[in-house]
């Protein structure tokens, strides 16, 4: 049996990480288990696109609140953290997308957040590299680029400096009613338990709907000045959104190192954590069709690793039918831009704070009715 803590959260990415610099500012006694490494899971794999999504008024209402607790962050984050703000373009490639591009244009201009529609000359001005001509595009100016794990690692050791315990290398069994198992044998009691385990959080909270959304990512070498924005086809939203099928979609990131992240693809039911060729064929064709010269760029490396997705692409945050387990998953593929958004909510929830938005529309309260409605 080791000593008790305050709170006890399973798994160090990004959220884990995050919710444990939350809570031990708040001055909470924290213990974090993660069974490799901090970072390893999706967080490892991921882009680092901070980006306000407007799929929902929830989503968009948690992105820009997120944005927001980065950019206030920003100062303080090291240069392996890697922020900047490199802004978004959403690009239009026929009159049906640039109608998108002007309702998005309308949502986003309504609530505060900076765009600027790109016609056709002014997007080949800011992309050069992109093909031509295209028809438009929507300039996202303060949607930021970070490196996602280094990010977790910052946020794990000021949560350290700040008293919290790690522990690696040990997987939690089961976590419930105050008291989580460890695989040597090891009890830990807390009085609040949060499941941060991403995409294997099912497994340690059972019935929750949390399904593996496996995708892909390709680094290339160093170009810089190559890309100037994160560039984003809009036909992503619908990669993002198709429930079954096997999805790819043009989503390109320039690193601060001049090298390149290209994106993106989607599957469900693709257990086998290593890289498919035929997916990474499918990507790159996506992407040349968008950016013609990229297939002559050195490609170094690719991997993939899995979101957690939930039925209604809304993460699941907050308290469950046992009173000890708090749920802090199911973040898709927005989970990097959105842990520090997850983290305060939690916190506000567990001390009775006010939050800056309500945390009603990610309460894993919505799932029976969401189980039922499908
Ligand atoms: C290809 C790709 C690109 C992406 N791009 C972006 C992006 O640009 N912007 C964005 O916002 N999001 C992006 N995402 C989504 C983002 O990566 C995830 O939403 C986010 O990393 C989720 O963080 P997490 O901490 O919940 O999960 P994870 O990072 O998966 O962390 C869960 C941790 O729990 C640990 N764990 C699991 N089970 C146990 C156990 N039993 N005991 C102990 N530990 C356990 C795991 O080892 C893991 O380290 C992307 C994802 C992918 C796959």
């Amino acid at each position: 049996m080791s000593s008790a803590c305050d709170v006890a959260i399973l798994g160090a990415g990004i959220v884990g990480a995050a919710c444990a610099l939350e809570c031990a500012r708040a001055g909470m006694n924290v213990t974090v288990i993660e069974k490799n490494a901090v970072a390893s899971g999706a967080t490892g794999a991921a882009m680092g696109h901070v980006v306000v999504m407007d799929d929902s008024p929830a989503q968009f209402a948690l992105t820009k609140y997120s944005q927001y607790l980065w950019s206030a962050l920003a100062p303080e984050l090291p240069p392996s953290v890697e922020y900047y703000r490199p802004g978004t373009i959403w690009i239009a490639a026929d009159e049906d997308e640039m109608a998108e591009v002007r309702r998005k244009f309308g949502g986003y201009s309504s609530q505060g957040i900076a765009c600027e529609i790109l016609d056709s000359d002014a997007l080949a001005d800011a992309e050069p590299n992109l093909r031509r001509p295209l028809i438009g595009g929507l300039l996202v100016p303060n949607d930021a680029v970070l490196h996602p794990q280094n990010a977790a690692e910052y946020l794990m050791d000021q949560a350290q400096k700040l008293r919290a315990r790690l522990i690696t290398g040990h997987a939690v069994t089961s976590a419930s009613y105050g008291r989580l198992y460890l695989d040597d044998g090891t009890i830990l009691p807390a009085g609040i338990l949060i499941n941060a385990a991403g995409a294997l959080s099912s497994e340690l909270t059972p019935g929750i709907p949390i399904r593996k959304r496996k995708g892909h990512l390709i680094l290339t070498d160093r170009y810089p000045g190559y890309v100037n924005h994160q560039l984003v086809e809009l036909g992503y939203l619908k990669s993002a959104h198709s429930s079954d099928t096997d999805s790819v979609a043009f989503n390109i990131q320039p690193r601060i190192s001049g090298q390149l992240l290209i994106g993106s693809s989607r599957q469900y039911d693709a257990d086998e954590p290593g890289v498919d060729p035929h997916i990474l064929k499918a990507m790159m064709e996506r992407a040349a069709l968008y950016m013609p010269g990229l297939p002559s760029l050195t490609a170094l490396r690719s991997w993939a690793g899995f979101r957690a997705a939930t039925l209604d692409n809304l993460p699941l945050i907050g308290p469950t039918e046992d009173p000890t387990v708090f749920l802090a998953t199911g973040h898709e593929g927005l989970g990097i831009t959105t842990s520090l958004g997850t983290a305060r909510l939690l916190v506000d929830h567990f001390l009775a704070r006010p939050s800056a938005i309500p945390i009603d529309p990610y309460l894993p309260s919505r799932i029976t009715t969401l189980q039922e409605t499908r």
